[in-house]
């Protein structure tokens, strides 16, 4: 029976195709027969696993000790190491290899599949909430079985809708749009990194539908409308019908935009805006150029160090960021450095502090490179040598303090300085050095910011998070989540007269940028960069070139005037002729 749910679309588009659900906490791993003899060579690998996990969550134990943790965790570490003794964990696993030729990873799998099951049927309460302690053990064996970093959706049929509770930085990483048509999730904000990959990759996705998991089973067809939020389980002939047609009608809107995509970004009354490109994934660069980016405002560096346990060598990153500006061509790459922390993890880069450490309060981005300075000089030096190659910028992210810029402008020399005795060629000017106005603390310290930097670019997404105390990545808040809010607006125009005040060039590159509907109120306030999601380039592109300048520069000072966040937004939707 067709059954419709109602989410929030937050990547638009239409998907049609069989679901794939992924059970929460779930791992997704490879299966294979294993031949006799390769057995034993097998249950050695799973033995190995067992003993690498006991090291771990001992080490996890000692640290705990050190932190004066409540007494239950250390009970709950005790009862994980029983759980990888001769536990029915791990000899149901070595029984599945011996006797079913199951490879180590898939026999863990199965096994810890039938403990949850059966503890499931037992209906104690008591026993169901050890279900999440025995999967986090089984779930950590599979990890040190698979030395390849974990692939998810592997198993994915071609053309698949993913269904799961949640995507994880690492989960979009691997969303590949030639084999995934579209998602949809309990959880998750408009605003998070799931959303402005799938935008990026335009994988249609919907957010906020907490009951669709229970009502959708892998292999059954799922409608996906990502524009309006909507996702449809066991469509009808007649609903197909209605969302093939839609599909139509929006790739003749797509071809109608096709040629602006040479025409240049300028307004009515001749003035000039970059338009470049966000850029998450290498495979986004087709897109780039596709649609006639001036340049990326925005390398988001992340990827090179998702889904893998170790830091990418400095060469490893040279290779990959000088494809990226040669791919450009001469057009300027603005590269910023790793901003992870907060909802995007920051894996073994923590060690012994632990994940928390790097919540959206702690040592995210440029404060968590500071603090690993081995990792940070890696980094500035490969971005370095790829600047060799083509105009490229730095960018730094989570700036609240001049000293930051100070400190990374000093590594930044010494970088230079290492790459000279190396003998190797070091760009000369150095790269400018830009820093993200995206905590208020940034956008009301621009005065002082402007004087150390050579560039701003203003992340409008972190300075609505921040400003307004509202988690982007809460599917709760996301209604309080308004970048049209009076206190946003103040420090984007704040900041933005401090640079050009200062004379130092300045962008906005936050997913506002690839919304038409902001274009005349971003430009009325004076930018003239805009860096986003390449697939709306074209879209903002037409709107701009409708736009006169004088106008919404009027436009944006009236509606500066206004503290309330319904009356600003009835204003712009005036001016856009939307109201
Ligand atoms: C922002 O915060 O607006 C931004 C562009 O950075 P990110 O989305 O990567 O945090
Ligand atoms: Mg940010």
């Amino acid at each position: 029976m067709e059954k419709r749910f109602e989410g929030m679309g937050v990547s638009p588009g239409i998907a049609v195709g069989p679901a794939h659900v992924r059970e929460a906490g779930t791992l997704e791993v490879p299966e294979r027969h294993v031949a006799k003899k390769a057995r034993p060579a097998e249950a050695k690998r799973l033995t190995a696993a067992v003993i690498l996990a006991r090291r771990q969550i001992k080490r996890l134990k000692a640290q705990a000790q050190k932190d004066t943790v409540t007494q239950e965790m250390h009970f709950l570490f005790d009862a994980y190491l029983q759980m990888l003794e001769d536990s029915r964990l791990v000899r149901g696993a070595h029984d599945l290899i011996q006797g079913k030729g199951l490879n180590a990873e898939a026999a863990v799998q199965k096994t810890l599949t039938g403990i949850i099951h059966a503890f499931q049927a037992m209906d104690n309460a008591y026993i169901a909430a050890r279900v999440e302690d025995v999967r986090d053990v089984g779930n950590r064996i599979i990890r040190n079985l698979m030395r390849e970093p974990l692939k998810p959706f592997s198993q994915a049929a071609p053309g698949s809708i993913i269904i799961a509770d949640q995507l994880s930085p690492a989960d979009t990483a691997q969303l590949d749009p030639a084999r995934i048509a579209g998602a949809a999730t309990a959880l998750g904000g408009a605003e998070g990194h799931a959303a402005i990959m799938a935008r990026a990759l335009g994988i249609p996705l919907v957010l906020g539908v907490p009951d669709l998991a229970d009502a959708v089973s892998t292999g059954a067809k799922v409608i996906i409308d990502g524009t309006r939020g909507t996702v449809i389980v066991n469509p009808t002939a007649r609903t197909l019908g209605v969302y093939e047609q839609l599909k139509v009608d929006a790739r003749k809107v797509a071809e109608r935009l096709g040629h602006m995509r040479t025409v240049p970004a300028v307004t009515r009354d001749n003035v000039t805006v970059a338009l470049a490109a966000n850029l998450e994934l290498p495979i986004e660069l087709e897109m780039v150029k596709r649609n006639g980016a001036a340049g990326i405002g925005l390398l988001r560096t992340e990827f090179l160090y998702m889904s893998r346990d170790d830091t990418p060598t400095e060469e490893e990153q040279y290779v990959a960021l000088k494809e990226i500006v040669d791919a450009m061509d001469g057009k300027p790459v603005t590269i910023r450095t790793l901003d992870v922390g907060g909802e995007k993890p920051a894996q073994g880069l923590l060690g012994d502090l632990g994940e928390a450490a790097a919540s959206a309060l702690g040592l995210r981005g440029i404060r968590l490179s500071l603090k690993h300075t081995k990792t940070m000089d890696a980094q500035l030096t490969a971005i370095l040598r790829a600047a060799c190659h083509g105009p490229v910028r730095i960018l730094l992210p989570m700036v609240s303090t001049v000293s930051e810029v100070r400190q990374t402008r000093d590594a930044l020399n010494r970088a230079a300085q290492k790459l000279k005795r190396r003998k190797q060629k070091v760009p000369n000017p150095l790269p400018p050095l830009g820093v993200m106005i995206e905590v208020p603390a940034a956008a009301l310290a621009a005065d002082a910011l402007a004087q150390v930097s050579d560039f701003f670019a203003i992340g409008s997404n972190d300075l609505t998070m921040y400003t307004l105390a509202t988690d982007r990545t809460n599917e709760h808040v996301a209604h309080l989540f308004d970048s049209l809010h009076p206190a946003v607006l103040r420090l984007i125009q704040f900041a933005t007269s401090a640079a050009l005040r200062a004379r130092i060039p300045i962008s906005l590159c936050g997913e506002i940028a690839g919304d038409p509907r902001y274009a005349p109120l971003l430009l009325g306030l004076g930018l003239r960069e805009l860096s986003m999601v390449p697939a709306n380039i074209p879209l903002v592109k037409q709107r701009i070139r409708a736009l006169d300048i004088a106008a919404a520069t009027r436009r944006a000072d009236a509606i500066m005037g206004q503290v309330d966040p319904g009356r600003i937004a009835a204003l712009l939707d005036d001016f856009n002729g939307l109201s």
